[in-house]
């Protein structure tokens, strides 16, 4: 570039969406044109402006919230400032979010490039209650900050008057200093007599800026820094090591984050002092701060959080009962009626074990999601689902994980009914890519929206009283395992250090009644269509594994023999009544001999449906995988159901609900399955906290599967959950069944 184009360059910088394509064209007009930065595919525009003879060029960076190496937006922005050297930065800051704006602006400032403050948006700030005092903040930075509106064009004269006499002043680049504390500041500045003593990288950046990247650990300059200087760069990088390790152990904090702090310290000490006026209650921002004082407070926000979470259940479970039930009665008449409309056979069995059954099992929990859903959707539309986020942070980072990842967690299910399927997608968000996969290989531990129908029915049958507690005991404990295991993933197979964290709080809003509606229905359409289709399809399919093969004619014949063994007892008038398995009249009222041919009739279709399910293909499968299962206290059936939940979790309920309707009697009597299973001699609530402890843990569906590989981009990852999570899964169940046997209150 020549001198003299140079000396009329201007570049334009500032957040995403503070108005910068807006200023850009409003400055340029027509005298602008679009191309690439060379060798990046990131869009470079240019455009011209003259007044009184003067031009300047102006260059629209991509928008940012950084200048850190982070994403290809803030290196191309950081190397266009370092190389070009513009006589003059005009950075754009959304005035009514001036705190997480001026952020950038430091930055700028210590680079040392000469910066006026374009300070948009004050329209829509002075509608919010928001009013800068523009002058007074100029005259604590020392340079120009002008109030503008992009999309009217106010400010506009003013703005380019003060770029042009920043202009005149000549190519003058004075960083500015910032403390970084008692740990950093003696290390920052020893690098820095060392730079200027070796000229290390000086004639690219400021040295405190190169010393301040080291301590980043900021990939890029390391690079050129040892190009430049292999052993000063290699002593740096040691003493930063240590620096960083020494935050670790002392602090619990890394280099990154006090660099952050102190930088937002800086930003309000710059602010305080009335350079920002909020006005009253009209102000939803300021209300924000006020309600945020009480909701994130570092004692009392957590102990809100737990008390919101459990309001959170209680009303989900309390509220739900009575359509679940509604729905629960619907589909066992219905079963009913197949009962006594269909002829007997393969059709019949379809019909009512494989749909009915099956996909009743499913819909019949739809009221529960719903409400659970509607419950998340307020959370969310409120902005409270963010600040859980903020404070589970301090947490998340103890094991190796990021504030980021929080939002991964709670769409997975953090807060009982969410998918991992999207929770896997969400944890795009995050920088580190070992953070991410440690994130994105944990989130299934959640209770997912299809686990939930599970544990509600078996909650239902060996824990009635305590619906709620059970609820959030297993939230918790989820959490707790998803926290462990990263905690064990991050310090062996994916070891490495943490990222900052950046996280912008919304204010909070009532939501719009339209607005939850929406939400909540959107997903529990997508769960409806899950079991409408998928489910309904896997549900007869398994139904056909479990029906077939069937128990070969010489073992029903046996079966028939005994029948009609029990029948001959009876004299000829008693048969019809003794056969009539239904809801006939009541046992008192019939004579004794038939009442107990009744019951011998009973047990022998039990046991034969039995025998065949355990002679089906489906059978034989969880049959010999029992002698593993049977250390965690799950038989044959529950094998069955659990292959099946590798399909899709929601199947564990419907395939149980198949196999026990298959291998019950007294269908008459509709006992819907958690009574089933509450009646059932082989189980207890040892069995069924052992189940679902393991359902929580063990391999994540195959959608999920195929969302993790990816993701992560590698087949081995997906292979990895499977194992991984079931060898867990397992390990857990088994202790919690030995050892509760152990203390007595096992079978
Ligand atoms: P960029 O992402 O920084 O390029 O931002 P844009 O120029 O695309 O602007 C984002 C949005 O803010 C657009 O809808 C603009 O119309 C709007 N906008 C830009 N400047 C102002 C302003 O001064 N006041 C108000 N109220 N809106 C603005
Ligand atoms: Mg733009």
């Amino acid at each position: 570039m020549t001198n003299d184009a140079q000396r009329r360059l201007v570049a334009l910088l500032g957040n995403p969406n503070c108005g910068k394509t807006t200023l850009f064209n409003a400055i340029t007009g027509a005298h602008q044109h679009v191309g690439n930065y060379p060798g990046i595919t990131v869009e470079k525009k240019e455009g011209s402006y003259r007044m009184d003879g003067r031009e300047l060029r102006l260059v629209d960076l991509p928008g940012t919230y950084s200048l850190t190496a982070y994403s290809l937006e803030e290196l191309v922005a950081r190397d266009f400032l370092v190389q070009e050297r513009p006589r003059a930065v005009i950075d754009i800051v959304d005035a009514s979010n001036l705190e997480r704006n001026l952020y950038l602006t430091l930055q700028i400032l210590e680079l040392g490039a000469p910066v006026v403050i374009a300070l948009n948006m004050v329209d829509a700030a002075a509608q919010r209650g928001i009013e800068i005092d523009a002058e007074e903040l100029s005259k604590r930075l020392g340079f120009a900050v002008v109030p503008t509106v992009a999309r009217t064009g106010r400010g506009r004269q003013e703005l380019l008057e003060a770029t042009f006499r920043l202009m005149e002043q000549g190519p003058v680049w004075t960083p500015l200093q910032i403390s970084y504390g008692p740990d950093v500041d003696p290390v920052l500045n020893d690098f820095e007599k060392e730079i200027l003593a070796a000229s290390f990288l000086t004639d690219l950046f400021p040295p405190r800026w190169t010393a301040l990247k080291y301590l980043e650990a900021d990939a890029q300059v390391i690079e050129r820094g040892r190009e430049a200087d292999q052993a000063l760069s290699d002593r740096m990088e040691a003493v930063s090591a240590q620096l960083s390790e020494h935050l670790q152990k002392t602090l619990d904090t890394y280099p990154e984050a006090i660099v952050a702090d102190h930088r937002y310290g800086f930003i309000s000490a710059l602010l305080k002092g009335g350079v920002v006026k909020r006005s009253g209650e009209t102000d939803r921002l300021f209300l924000s701060d006020q309600i945020d004082k009480v909701l994130t407070n570092r004692f009392l926000g957590p102990v809100l959080m737990m008390i919101i979470l459990y309001a959170v259940y209680q009303f989900t479970f309390n509220y739900s009962t009575i359509p679940v039930n509604w729905i629960a009665q619907g589909f066992a008449a219905l079963g009913s009626f197949a009962e006594s409309a269909l002829p007997p056979g393969p059709l019949k069995s379809l019909i009512i074990s494989g749909v009915i059954d099956g996909v009743g099992g499913v819909i019949g929990f739809v009221p529960l999601i719903l409400f659970m859903f509607l419950a998340i959707a307020f959370l969310e539309d409120t902005g409270y689902l963010a600040r859980v986020a903020y404070m589970l942070d301090r947490v998340f980072r103890i094991f190796g994980l990021h504030g980021s990842s929080v939002m991964a967690f709670i769409i997975s299910g953090g807060i009982a009914g969410g998918c991992a399927v999207p929770g896997v997608m969400a944890t795009r968000t995050l920088r580190s890519s070992r953070e991410r996969l440690a994130t994105l290989l944990t989130a299934p531990f959640m209770n997912c929206g299809a686990k939930l129908p599970v544990f509600a029915m078996l909650i239902a049958a060996f824990f009635p009283s305590k619906r709620a507690q059970m609820m959030f005991l297993l939230t918790l404990l989820s959490w707790a395992a998803a926290l462990l295991l990263a905690k064990i993933i991050r310090s062996t197979i994916l070891r490495g250090p943490s990222t900052p964290f950046l996280l912008e709080l919304p204010p909070y809003r009532l939501p719009t009644f339209k607005g939850l509606l929406i939400h909540t229905w959107e997903r529990t359409w997508q769960y409806i269509q899950k079991a409408g289709t998928i489910i309904l399809a896997i549900s007869i399919l398994f139904w056909a594994l479990m029906a077939y093969p069937s128990l070969p004619a010489a073992r029903k014949a046996l079966f028939e023999q005994e029948r009609q063994a029990a029948l001959a007892e009876l004299p000829e008038e008693g048969r019809s009544a003794a056969q009539d398995l239904g809801p006939g009249p009541a046992e008192s009222s019939l004579p004794a001999p038939v009442a107990a041919a009744r019951e011998k009739l009973r047990s022998l279709e039990h046991e034969e449906a039995v025998a065949a399910l355990k002679y089906s293909f489906a059978g034989r499968v969880g049959s010999s995988l029992e002698i593993l299962t049977r250390w965690a206290g799950f038989d044959w059936r529950t094998n069955v159901a659990l292959v099946s939940g590798f399909a899709a979790k929601e199947l564990i309920v419907s395939t149980l609900g198949t196999a026990y309707s298959m291998g019950r009697v007294k269908r008459g009597e509709d006992i819907p399955l958690a009574g089933q299973l509450a009646s059932d001699p082989a189980w207890n609530p040892l069995t069924a906290f052992s189940l679902i402890v393991f359902i929580m843990l063990y391999a994540p569906c195959f959608a999920t599967v195929t969302c993790i590989v990816k993701e992560s981009g590698a087949w081995k990852w997906g292979l990895f959950s499977m194992v991984f999570n079931t060898t867990v899964a397992f390990l857990l169940a088994v202790a919690i069944y030995q050892g509760g046997r152990w203390i007595g209150v096992g079978p």
